[in-house]
């Protein structure tokens, strides 16, 4: 953190790779070639200022979006319309992107979307930002501007609304979850009780918002480093049972989250916001898992993840045997079993901290199995079966499944050969007997 010895923000950032790299140069002195203004705004230079990394790159300017694409055409950089009517371009040198933005403020808003209009005052676009950390703005040089005490807000983890938080958020609900997400990511406790206040009398118009941006927000929400504190926090405000009413598991979105980012050591553990989600809620069945990804609108592979994770098949622990750990890993592949390991282990201390859970090394074997699991290929086909001397027909098919049955229940280890003996043994005896019933 940048702090004078008497603990007081400095207005100066100090260069950053990133700024002073030739793609972001060769934009900004696109931008600013006939003199005009360009600067770096937003979350670069708050996560600049807290030496964070820097994801995206913002720029903001007077200039109106068609003459920024013309500076950077005439510079030889590559320039995307983004949004072109909401004043956005994004540059592209040396394959990175910056969204460069011109200054704007609010003609209009509803609450879910916002009529702007451009303008050359750099305050009157800070103003319209929504947290004062969010509209910090730096020049090349590492001057940062700051028109809402953002610095001493930053600094001190405190998310601040830029103005009366009930007026700000009536601009534009969204502020709400954003609020809880910078203050999980930003802020020290405790929060702001104007914001929380606020929230709490608005959280109703969170149902107004399109789904995606709530998925967003809440995603982010859960990926940060305690989110069981927050989402704790929202629960208390009213907030989270609006977007999640099936929430009902602080205790065990907690334990995982202390799992995943302190209790273990292992490359292959890590934050995972989709399977906080799945520590967090309570479902009846996968149709109501599938239901909440659905509703969510997550994509099709992670709403399946979520429909297993929240009504799981199995829940792995240590009293677990070998052999049906390999089948499961088998049945469910490395990454949903460990998931399951986690979340069952999360879900066990969450009800009793205490040594009944187990020990963190059979848990920690659990996980490991999984990173070392190589995989299984059931090692026959149905010719096999036919040429063990069964006619074609849905019997193929039934010892087929007979002895996959057999070979999972043995944790997936037996070759080709004792597969062929076993089915030799099963088809002999039924030669005399009924041929084998479906099981699988
Ligand atoms: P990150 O990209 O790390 O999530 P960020 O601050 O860049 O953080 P963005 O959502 O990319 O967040 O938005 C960029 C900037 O635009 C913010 O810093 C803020 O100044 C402004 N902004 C974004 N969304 C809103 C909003 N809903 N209301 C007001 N200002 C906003
Ligand atoms: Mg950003």
């Amino acid at each position: 953190m940048l702090l004078n010895p008497d603990g007081a923000p400095l207005g100066k950032l100090p260069p950053q790779a990133w700024m002073t790299r030739p793609a972001t140069r060769a934009v900004m002195d696109a931008l600013t070639a006939e003199g005009d203004a360009a600067r770096f705004i937003g979350g670069c230079v708050r996560d600049a200022l807290v030496d964070r990394p820097v994801k995206d790159i913002d720029i903001a300017t007077p200039l109106s979006p068609e003459t920024v694409m013309a500076r950077l055409e005439a510079a030889g950089l590559k320039a995307v319309p983004t949004g072109l009517r909401h004043g956005t371009v994004t540059a592209v040198a040396d394959g990175q992107p910056a969204e460069i933005t011109t200054l704007r403020r609010d003609v209009r808003t509803d609450g879910r979307r916002a009529e702007v209009a451009f303008t050359d005052d750099w305050e009157a676009d800070a103003r319209r930002r929504d947290f004062t950390m969010n509209a910090l703005s730096a020049t090349i040089d590492g001057d940062v501007y700051d028109y809402t005490d953002g610095l001493a807000d930053l600094s001190a983890g405190r998310v601040r609304f830029i103005g009366p938080p009930e007026d700000r958020i009536r601009e534009d609900y969204l502020r709400i979850l954003r609020f809880f997400r910078f203050f999980a990511h930003y802020g020290r406790s405790p929060a702001d009780p104007a914001a929380l206040t606020a929230c709490r009398r608005l959280a109703d118009h969170l149902t107004t918002l399109a789904a995606e941006r709530i998925r967003d927000e809440l995603l982010r929400i859960l990926d940060s480093p305690d989110p069981g504190s927050v989402v704790k926090l929202m629960q208390g405000e009213g907030v989270l049972p609006v977007i999640l009413p099936e929430a009902a598991h602080v205790d065990r979105l907690r334990m995982l989250a202390w799992l995943e980012t302190s209790a273990l050591n292992m490359a292959s553990v890590g934050p995972d916001p989709l399977r906080r989600l799945a520590a967090l809620v309570a479902v009846p069945d996968a149709e109501a898992g599938e239901a909440l990804g659905g509703r969510l609108r997550l994509s099709r592979a992670w709403r399946r993840r979520l429909a297993t994770l929240t009504a799981p098949p199995v829940e792995p622990g240590p009293e677990m045997p070998g052999n049906e750990r390999r089948r499961w890993l088998y049945r469910l592949g490395a990454d949903r079993f460990r998931d399951l390991v986690l979340l069952t282990w999360a879900a066990r201390r969450a009800l009793d901290p205490g040594p009944a859970s187990g020990t963190a090394d059979a848990w920690t074997a659990l996980l490991t199995a999984a990173d070392t699991w190589e995989g299984a290929a059931f090692p026959l086909r149905g010719r096999d079966v036919t040429e063990a001397g069964v006619p074609r027909g849905p019997a193929v098919g039934r010892y087929l499944n007979a002895v996959k049955a057999w070979w999972e229940d043995g944790g997936c280890r037996a070759d080709r050969a004792a597969c062929l003996d076993y089915l030799a043994t099963l088809v002999a005896d039924d030669s005399e007997g009924a041929p084998p019933c479906n099981s699988s």
